[in-house]
């Protein structure tokens, strides 16, 4: 592999309704940039604000993603739009959403506004099997089954290997193998072992995904107030004891840069690279 790489910025790593509101962690979403393509996927409460004090200002956007209608994912999205389009002046971006986000299903959405929706350049729904490239990065949106049942996953193949992000979704068969082959796999474990949940991920799912898609690396992120209570670090080291596979959790403001191995970059100065795969 060569060129600089690939920057996953974890620039929040909480979830659900009570992180969420309590902002135990921040539920910013992920920016991924290679080179001058910035992608920022599922933008909840906080991602306006802690985009621009990373210097990853949204009118960068090339596009922005929103897998699910739940509000931990999609309250910044709006005005996400609107810098992405500079400041409503420019036609510009790609929008890719769930029908449950872009026109209401069952119950719940619409959470973009048809105005909204008319300042992209290019609207896209995702469903599971979708594809769409931004750049030279590689789209698919997997099956995930959650609460919003139009809810999907990513997988991502870029020209540094393939990264997948499961989004929230329950344990099932098949789950894993949308997965296969990823170098790095981004698990959305809302809850620690022994907690079993329906509708998202807790750690012995985690473990079940891992042992199936083998991936080379994996960060877990997406916590609930259970999982911050177990500790999501002895979490990541019990399924990389168990798997053999390097497992880390995310931390707020943690940078993964992807290029010849992946390396972690804390939030804090003092805070020493981690190279999780060589
Ligand atoms: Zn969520
Ligand atoms: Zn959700």
């Amino acid at each position: 592999m060569t060129g600089d790489g690939l920057d996953l910025h974890f620039l929040g790593t909480g979830g659900g309704r009570h992180v969420m509101t309590s902002q135990m962690r921040r539920t910013a979403g992920i920016r991924l940039v290679h080179d001058d393509t910035h992608v920022h996927i599922d933008p909840g409460p906080g991602a306006l604000v802690f985009s621009n004090w990373a210097q990853l200002s949204p009118r960068k956007l090339n596009a922005l993603i929103v897998t699910h209608c739940h509000p931990d994912h999609y309250s910044d999205a709006e005005v996400f739009v609107e810098a992405m389009t500079n400041g409503t002046h420019t036609k510009r971006g790609l929008l890719a959403a769930t029908t449950s986000v872009l026109e209401g299903a069952e119950g719940i959405g619409p959470s973009i506004s048809d105005y909204h929706k008319g300042l992209v350049r290019d609207l896209l729904t995702l469903e599971r099997g979708t594809k769409f490239s931004v750049n030279d990065l590689d789209f698919t949106a997997n099956e995930a089954r959650h609460s919003d049942p139009n809810s999907v996953g990513l997988r991502v193949e870029t020209p540094y290997g393939s990264i997948g992000y499961t989004s929230d979704t329950g344990y099932f068969e098949g789950v894993s193998e949308q997965y296969l082959g990823n170098r790095l796999l981004i698990l959305c474990t809302v809850w620690p072992r022994s907690n079993p949940i329906n509708i998202h991920l807790n750690t012995d799912d985690a473990l079940r995904i891992l042992e199936e898609a083998k991936p080379k690396a994996c960060i877990l992120t997406h916590f609930g107030v259970r999982m911050l209570r177990a500790g999501p670090e002895g979490e990541a080291a019990y399924l990389q004891e168990k798997t053999g596979i390097p497992v880390v959790a995310a931390r707020d403001g943690m940078k993964a840069h992807i290029s010849d191995v992946i390396t972690l970059q804390g939030p804090r100065k003092t805070d020493e690279p981690m190279i999780i795969d060589a």
